[in-house]
């Protein structure tokens, strides 16, 4: 690395690491969206799933409720038959035994007619949950629209920042000379976007960790890029 002349490779690695956080940080946001807008599904699904379960409940209840109506005519039609009948019974037992059937019919007919109540009952207050339901997903929905319209929106800020910060970085690191560029490029790769940091005291800015003496002086002499030995960045002093 003799042949570089350091402190100005430096200064525009400098400038090409401010660059390139900003790249980096964009390049996070952009990547979190798909995952952020699949919760948002998720979400507004359960809530549509919800929905298609009251009102099933609700169609289940208004089967039952038919079916308690019909075996309800039923029995009365009965009554009705009977009741007619026992005009034109010959005998006492007939008649007895005819008005019995009748009795127990009716006493049944209070009993499907009860049933019939509470279903109502239920029924009611299933519609009021479908209804309460029905607003609640229509809120979802529009939260889910309005978000996924924000997303959409600083998805295209974040892809026009993209385009023109990289435009500039492509600038900027063209005037580095390839050994210094390979090295720093080889690093910003595995770091986070992070390849060149200043020495903080007697620390590197990034891991935190002590600089040996001897790599502080070789710094200071700015000869050579140095590398932080622990996390293997780049740094620099001014
Ligand atoms: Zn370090």
């Amino acid at each position: 690395m003799a042949t570089l002349n350091i402190p100005e490779s430096l200064e525009t690695l400098k400038k090409a690491q401010d660059l390139d956080r900003e790249i980096y940080t964009a390049r996070q946001e952009l990547a979190f969206f798909p995952e952020k807008i699949h919760q948002l599904t998720l979400d507004l699904e359960a809530e549509k799933s919800r929905m298609l379960d009251l009102e099933k409940q609700l169609k289940d209840i208004q089967v039952r409720q038919r079916a308690k109506e019909g075996e309800l005519a039923e029995k009365e039609g009965l009554i009705r038959k009977y009741d007619a009948q026992l005009a034109q019974v010959k005998t006492n037992k007939e008649y007895a035994s005819l008005q019995k059937e009748i009795d127990s019919l009716k006493a049944d007919c209070s009993m499907v007619e009860d049933s019939i109540l509470a279903i109502l009952e239920e029924g009611d207050q299933l519609q009021r949950a479908v209804r309460e339901e029905r607003n609640r997903l229509a809120e979802v929905e529009k939260e889910f629209e309005a978000r996924k319209r924000e997303f959409d929106a600083r998805g295209e800020v974040l892809k026009a920042h993209l385009d023109e910060l990289t435009g500039k970085r492509s600038g900027v690191i063209s005037q580095v000379p390839e050994e210094a560029r390979r090295l720093y490029e080889k690093i910003l790769d595995k770091k986070e976007g992070l390849a060149l940091v200043p020495l903080v005291g007697e620390a590197c800015g990034a891991c935190r960790i002590d600089i040996r003496p001897q790599l502080l002086n070789e710094l200071k002499l700015k000869e050579a890029l140095v590398v932080c030995e622990h996390c293997s960045r780049i740094l620099y002093t001014d």
